[in-house]
């Protein structure tokens, strides 16, 4: 540990002001981050990130459960505090591009993520808005992400706002409803996967598909989605929505269920052919 990082009462407090929890008990592991924002940090996907983070700075507020969700569980880590209001996010987002453009580094991405997901933000589209002004202002050469579960993207407010970013990149781990319940676990019981598909087809090449390949065991059940049975449908969707690129990965850091494997990197590969073999870019994080 280095000396600028400091052990909390809960968890560890690292340099970039993040709070690593690394607890045994399943559940309990997991990185929170700072709000409304934090970094920048260097992305496997997306470079010098600059991230906006719309949930609350000591825990986790998502419309899905993900068992390999890197903040953890939703109910290991309730939030006490309020979400940041837009006029929180707009002003701590000018301070660091202020400070950004005076001592560097130059963003490459201003990116939502962080504690959850964005879009339960009520004030998204609006923040949305502020942020392209902020990025014009100071960054014009900057992309916007927003790494969504896309849960709420049948909301017109949420849509329109994504539709004005430059990365819009949603989620679709597969569209298998069984497998959706295990391992993304959304909290509605309404969760369409062939309604949120209809909507993609409507963004079209104005978003990106983001999927995470795994493979282990949860609760004792197979959680692989690595298979011909899984990644074949996910493919048809992919060829139905013709978006304009796709991401796929694998986990990377500590998971909160404990049994969880990566998926090897041939495994990616092939699947990254596949895409490929539609006319349709994709990136691999081994
Ligand atoms: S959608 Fe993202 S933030 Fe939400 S539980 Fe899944 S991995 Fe975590």
């Amino acid at each position: 540990m280095s000396k600028d990082e400091e052990i909390t009462k809960n968890g560890q407090r690292r340099q970039d002001g993040t709070i690593a929890y690394s607890s045994e008990t399943e559940g309990k592991r997991g990185i929170i981050f700072p709000s409304p924002i934090f970094g920048p940090v260097h992305s496997r996907r997306l470079g010098v990130s600059l991230g906006v983070n719309l949930l609350p700075g000591d825990g986790k507020v998502c419309s899905f459960d993900c068992i390999y969700c890197e903040c953890g569980y939703n109910k290991s880590f309730p939030p006490h505090q309020k979400l940041p209001t837009r006029t929180e996010v707009r002003q701590a987002l000018r301070a660091k591009l202020q400070e950004m453009k005076e001592i560097g580094p130059n963003p490459d991405v201003i990116t939502f993520a962080g504690n959850g997901e964005p879009t339960v933000h009520p004030r998204f589209a609006d923040i949305i808005h502020d942020t392209i002004a902020l990025r014009n202002e100071f960054f014009p050469e900057a992309k916007i992400s927003v790494l969504c579960n896309s849960t709420r993207i049948l909301r017109e407010d949420v849509f329109n706002a994504l539709l004005k970013v430059d990365n819009n990149i949603l989620k679709l781990d597969t569209i298998d409803m069984d497998y959706i319940r295990m391992v993304d676990r959304p909290l509605s019981p309404r969760f369409s996967v062939e309604k949120i598909i209809e909507r993609m087809m409507e963004f079209g090449n104005r978003c990106i598909v983001q999927t995470m390949f795994l493979k282990g065991t949860h609760n004792g059940c197979d959680v692989s989605n690595v298979s011909d049975k899984f990644v074949l449908p996910w493919i048809d969707a992919i060829q139905r929505i013709q978006p304009s690129e796709v991401m796929i990965y694998t986990i990377d850091r500590t998971t909160p269920s404990p049994l969880l494997e990566k998926a090897t990197p041939a495994e990616l590969d092939n699947i990254a052919d596949r895409v490929q073999s539609l006319g349709i870019p994709c990136q691999v994080s081994y």
